[in-house]
């Protein structure tokens, strides 16, 4: 019996590219059934908010493996990305994406005989992509960074599993957490606590930006790195330019439930439909999708004969040998397609444990909600965002006359520097101002108290926001102010 999945084509040059894959599938007797579903900038434009319509989703969360083409989400027009949406809605948290050297693609590294092989796992949901922002004066935009304790550690968890699974010996965490101490803090805290799980693992953490350094410079010395959702974005395409850029990295988006394999790159609309774009990031993510369907032959096969292709010469216009003719998208899949028997010179790869092969597809019946329990919390005040004009003394004095006998006013900060009690006369200031009131030693506060401050201080200033200053098992939840 065949395995069904969905097919998106994609907009641009994603049906080029993806005919030109499932031809390869075809020719070597791939066992898979196609169910096409209707998503990308035509369902946008026909008024389908999400970019698909509902038969699209039903289709997709029944099969619970999509396979797509790159989409083009209509800019201005206040619809959210599709392909960000796919990921996010259908918790696909793992995007994995493989970068090694290929012969025939040659890149700086592989001209200085260094080889490239090493996985960046990405958290797929979180972070910024809730793109949840504001405007809280017309000067300033806010917008918020969400990291989970069950988000990481589904993540974590599954970049150590790849790392075990591949016989990997080293698994490094980028992150910020000099600088996001709670947000990257709690990614890094997760990770070393996961790594303790794992102690046949080399574990180890690394600023970003010095990751990228050294991704840079010595390549060769990573294996495995997870990180977090924009840094892993930005990570991985640098990668990508590691091993010859964007049509040699494929991606898979895992989650427990549904799955996307997609090319990275986008939909190419300066050569859409002139036949030549390069089916080759869409097939290399094909075959690893065949790896998690658990059709190891066919993936082994068809790599097979891609490498083999490669190092032959064989290009399209945008990479490979400029002194050998290009071939266009057709030529260049039925090159492929004629040495699907043929090994290339590293002697062919057999099996693979990229990815461990998909269990049977299962349909929750709720959403599924983790919390951490028993955990002590203590309400320690609130920090009111206000739009104000005045200068940090003057806010002061206005912010002294809302407060009680159980509250204290602790400070004043001005984008993330304070500015009150103490401060410098050089921090230029905006016009949106955090003012923090804590507890009095000793007093019990409620949040209703809490919201009574903000109430009464919107009486002499907008207020735009209101976080609550909370302690979780003793331990605080919120950063100090720059200079506090
Ligand atoms: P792009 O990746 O489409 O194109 C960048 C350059 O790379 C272009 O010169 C293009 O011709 C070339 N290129 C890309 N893929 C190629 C291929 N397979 N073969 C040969 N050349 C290729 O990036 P862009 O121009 O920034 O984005 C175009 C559209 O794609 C936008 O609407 C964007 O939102 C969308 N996009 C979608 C995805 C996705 O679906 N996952 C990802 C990125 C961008």
């Amino acid at each position: 019996m065949k395995t069904k999945i969905a097919v998106a084509n994609g907009d641009g040059i994603g049906p080029e590219i993806m005919q030109a894959v499932l031809k390869v599938f075809e020719a070597n007797n791939v066992q898979l059934e196609y169910e096409f579903v209707e998503m990308g900038k035509s369902y946008f434009d026909a008024g389908h908010s999400t970019g698909m319509t509902a038969q699209a989703k039903e289709t997709i969360e029944k099969l619970g493996l999509l396979f797509k083409g790159p989409m083009e989400t209509p800019k201005g027009k206040g619809v959210k990305s599709i392909n960000v949406t796919a990921r996010k809605v259908w918790n696909t948290y793992a995007n994995q994406r493989d970068f090694r050297t290929l012969n025939g693609v040659d890149t700086v590294f592989s001209k200085a005989g260094i080889p490239i092989n090493l996985t960046i796992i990405r958290e797929n949901i979180e972070d910024t992509y809730g793109g949840i922002e504001h405007l809280l004066t017309y000067d300033v935009a806010v917008g918020r960074r969400i990291i989970t304790r069950p988000g990481s550690a589904q993540v974590i968890r599954y970049a150590f599993e790849m790392a075990r699974r591949k016989g990997l010996k080293k698994l490094a965490c980028g992150h910020k957490a000099n600088i996001m101490k709670l947000t990257d803090g709690l990614f890094l805290e997760t990770f070393q606590e996961i790594a303790k799980e794992y102690p046949d693992i080399e574990a180890s953490d690394i600023i970003v930006d010095d990751l990228c350094m050294k991704l840079v410079t010595r390549p060769q010395t990573f294996e495995a790195i997870v990180l977090t959702n924009l840094q892993g974005d930005i990570v991985s395409d640098l990668c990508a330019g590691l091993v010859g850029g964007l049509g040699f990295a494929p991606s898979a988006n895992i989650g427990d439930n549904i799955s996307i394999f997609e090319a990275v790159h986008g939909t190419a609309p300066d050569i859409a439909g002139k036949g030549i774009a390069n089916p080759t990031a869409l097939l290399l993510s094909g075959i690893s999708m065949l790896r998690f369907l658990g059709f190891s032959k066919n993936a082994a096969d068809i790599e097979n004969a891609l490498l083999y292709t490669l190092e032959q010469g064989v290009h399209t216009g945008d990479f490979g040998d400029k002194s050998i003719p290009a071939s266009n998208t057709d030529a260049f899949t039925d090159a492929i397609i004629a040495n699907l028997d043929e090994v290339p010179a590293n002697g062919g790869v057999f099996s693979n444990p990229d990815f461990e092969t998909r269990v049977n597809h299962l349909q929750p019946l709720k959403n599924k909600l983790t919390v951490t329990k028993n955990i002590k919390e203590e309400m320690i005040g609130v920090d009111v965002f206000v739009e104000a004009r005045v200068q940090p003394d003057e806010l002061a004095a206005m912010a002294k006359k809302v407060l009680t006998d159980n509250f204290e006013l602790v400070m004043i900060s001005n984008r993330g520097t304070q500015v009150w009690p103490t401060g410098s006369i050089y921090t230029e200031l905006v016009n949106e101002y955090r003012v923090r009131f804590e507890k009095k030693a000793g007093k019990e506060i409620t949040q209703k108290e809490l919201l009574h401050i903000a109430a009464d201080f919107s009486e002499l200033a907008k207020v735009c926001s209101v976080e609550f200053l909370m302690n979780f098992d003793g331990k605080i939840g919120y950063t100090l102010a720059q200079g506090q």
